[in-house]
């Protein structure tokens, strides 16, 4: 009888396997497979395991770390040579959209979350992308309220909710411009921006 150096489980001719994320030794009980390759084609599957799931996260950032990418074919996901289990390939995605998100691919990172069922995270990665967008309009609010003031103009926006005229002028701070004064409504950003281009593009 053997023991397993990992687990101490005891078994007759135990098989040594090592994890792929750590080079810890181990047995089939304690090392889970996350992929399969082919070495000879239609021949056998050679497995390949990990200790925990911790150690194919490490393992799948590194690898994503030095450009390898995850690629679809036939209802599987490969990591090169590697096909992912179904387990396996749902958190090497989702560290792929992580990744993306990090080099501000959002479109890239939310399609990857909806080709694995991350709804919620698609979406949420789409507003991410939205805010930076507004982030972007402010500034360019407090431009074109520079042009306002240097062009002597005034513009004004009516407010969607309750149709209150809002002046915009030289001396407006852009951040009191968020909320309607007259009945505390949200106001978009776009929306004014369109309002003061449409004065200060008519001169
Ligand atoms: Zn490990
Ligand atoms: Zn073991
Ligand atoms: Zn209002």
């Amino acid at each position: 009888m053997t023991a397993c150096p990992n687990c101490g489980h005891h078994q007759l001719f135990l098989r040594p396997f090592t994890c792929e994320g750590c080079r810890k030794v181990g047995c089939e009980r304690c090392l889970g497979m996350y992929a399969y390759t082919y070495p000879i084609p239609g021949g056998n599957a050679v497995p390949h395991r990990v200790c925990s799931w911790a150690c194919f996260d490490r393992l799948a950032k590194s690898n994503l770390g030095r450009g390898l990418t995850l690629a679809q074919a036939g209802g599987y996901w490969y990591f090169g040579s590697y096909q992912l289990r179904p387990e396996a390939a749902q958190r090497a995605l989702k560290i792929q959209a992580e990744t993306f998100i990090l080099a501000e691919r959002h479109e890239d990172a939310a399609r990857l979350y909806e080709s694995i069922g991350m709804w919620k995270e698609a979406g949420e990665t789409r507003r991410l992308r939205q805010r930076q967008v507004v982030t972007q309009v402010h500034v360019d609010l407090n431009d074109l309220i520079a042009q306002l003031r240097a062009l002597g103009l005034t513009a004004t926006y009516t407010c969607p909710a309750c149709h209150s005229p809002i002046p915009i002028t030289a001396q407006t701070k852009p951040d009191t411009l968020a909320r309607c004064a007259y009945c505390g409504a949200v106001i978009l950003p776009t929306d004014l921006l369109q309002a003061v281009t449409r004065v200060v593009g008519s001169r």
